[in-house]
């Protein structure tokens, strides 16, 4: 009797047991379970580099600029469509926008991106170590864009076979930075709800080191704005005086505001061009338009830069007899990171190190440092850069989109080697090294470090907890995220339209075809490197 109760008892307990088990899943993995699944995530992104360096070449070719990103986008989701991920296209109003989702039950939902665009007049062919455009005055990938996605995608694919095999609960979301040049996509994805469900994100770029920071990053946030000026038309020369030049306008309101740079502080820059300056001289042009980039370290200073920049407008309309109204085209909140998953991150960056450079890849790497004159001639990096940390000595600079994420759920950017350090950036040679075996190799160590950041959210909840602790009461304790675009601003999806009509004729004969040729740089028959 005693007997049979206690086998009875058991088997409540195992009942209770496999009934709870599939919420406990992910909270069972001992610290010798996840080196092994990290060992062996390892070797599948090791294996997938062909496939790695598929994506990048592809990509590479396609040289699409923001919003613009047709092919780009239509050959990544199919890709992640035939793994079995679900694809939400066009989110935002944006055609080329995508977020890709799949799901194995109950656990995490780790948001994973990186951007897609390319650089205006950044043509060049891969592996030649002097200025050589595919196509004269094209766009090019003069920043590195086309080797994120492809990090992402292969991460992705291995943590989700690693899921599928070991039953482990949790959901993949991966996502495009679509325009990142233009800083006008992840704004209103944050706007439109797509990260409201999200527990993380891993966000990676190119760079020439493999790094991840936590903290305020350095850079900048900015808003993107374009001023347009409405004036009146006459001959001028025939009746200069009937006329009121909106050019007149711009022009003002371009002077007003170098006066006013004087008197910025050095942590802000701003920048501008006329996107309209009148069709010919002998009319007196009644539209005019002016873009700016105004950037700050805080939000607070860039809406600061807002409100000034609105006071000389209206100062240059005045002035003129003309009308101005102005469009939101792109924001950026300025970036932090997220201190527990950077820390996460950072042990499996140690753990990957850099990729073991070829002679080939330091010759070209040095070449191209020399001829942009770089301050920096020792070619590719062998040293780790570690752990980025807040200074609390912030320095200005460049600004990404991925800030007003960062300011909705816990965020890191992951830098991965894929370029050449020492060069100026959105300029031809920084395309150089992004279809050969520099940016092959440094994409894989890259996924190396993502998959195995994710196999740690998915296997230790508590490292989540932390992540969402620091985010809610360390980063956010002072700073509340307000977005810079109202509810009604339109992604401004009409940008770079023209530019890509023009090249893109030119640009296609050029795309890679990964069924006749093993690399890009052998369909364009380059000797690697090529050498002035
Ligand atoms: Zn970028």
């Amino acid at each position: 009797m005693l007997q049979y109760t206690a086998s009875l008892f058991k088997i409540i307990v195992l009942g209770i047991f496999l009934l709870v088990t599939p919420v406990l899943a992910q909270q069972k993995f001992s610290t010798r379970q996840i080196q092994k699944l990290k060992k062996e995530i390892l070797q599948k992104v090791e294996a997938q580099h062909k496939n790695t360096q598929v994506m990048i070449d592809k990509v590479f070719s396609f040289s699409e600029l923001g919003f613009q990103e047709y092919e780009s986008s239509a050959y990544l989701t199919a890709l992640l469509e035939n793994a079995g991920f679900s694809i939400e296209r066009g989110i935002s109003g944006i055609p080329t926008a995508w977020m890709a989702r799949w799901t194995n039950g109950e656990g995490p939902v780790i948001a994973l991106g990186s951007d897609v665009d390319c650089i205006p007049k950044a043509s060049q062919y891969p592996g030649v170590a002097y200025h050589m455009p595919m196509v004269e005055g094209a766009p090019g990938h003069g920043e590195g864009h086309n080797s994120g996605i492809p990090v992402i995608v292969t991460a992705a694919l291995t943590v989700q076979e690693l899921m599928k095999n070991n039953n482990m609960g949790g959901t993949l979301v991966v996502w495009p930075g679509i325009a990142e040049e233009l800083v006008a996509s992840k704004a209103w994805y944050v706007r439109d709800g797509y990260f409201d469900k999200i527990d993380l994100c891993i966000f990676t770029h190119v760079s020439s080191n493999l790094s991840v920071s936590y903290g305020q990053a350095n850079g900048t946030g900015l808003i993107s704005l374009e001023y347009t000026f409405e004036g009146e038309a006459a001959h001028s020369a025939g009746s200069p005086w009937r006329g009121r030049s909106a050019l007149d306008a711009a022009e003002l309101m371009n002077v007003g505001w170098n006066y006013k740079r004087e008197h910025l502080h050095p942590l802000k820059r701003s920048h501008s061009i006329f996107t309209d300056a009148g069709d010919q001289p002998n009319v007196v042009p009644s539209k005019a338009s002016i873009w700016y980039y105004l950037r700050d370290i805080t939000y607070d200073g860039i809406m600061k830069m807002y409100d000034d920049a609105n006071n000389i407008a209206a100062g240059a309309a005045l002035m003129t007899d003309t009308k101005v109204t102005s469009q939101v085209l792109g924001t950026a909140w300025p970036r932090h990171f997220n201190k527990v998953i950077a820390e996460t991150m950072d042990v499996n960056i140690q753990n990957v190190g850099l990729p073991s450079w070829s002679e080939a890849d330091q010759i070209l790497a040095k070449a191209v440092q020399k001829e942009v004159n770089s301050k920096n001639e020792k070619g590719l990096s062998i040293v780790l850069s570690g752990l980025g940390k807040p200074s609390g000595n912030p320095r200005s600079g460049g600004s990404d989109d991925i800030g007003d994420i960062s300011w909705t759920i816990p965020t890191v950017t992951l830098r991965f080697p894929s370029n050449i350090p020492g060069l100026q950036g959105h300029h031809w040679s920084n395309a150089i090294a992004m279809a050969t075996p520099i940016a092959h190799k440094g994409a894989t160590a890259g996924a190396k470090v993502v998959a195995t950041t994710v196999i740690d959210f998915l296997t230790q909840p508590k490292l989540l907890v932390s992540a969402k602790d620091y985010f809610q009461n360390i980063q956010s304790k002072e700073t509340k995220y307000k977005p810079m675009i109202t509810e009604k601003d339109p992604p401004p999806i009409y940008l770079n339209e023209a530019i890509m009509k023009q090249f893109r004729p030119q640009l296609e004969k050029f795309y890679f075809d990964e069924t006749k040729y093993d690399t890009y740089l052998e369909q364009l028959n380059i000797e690697y490197p090529t050498l002035k």
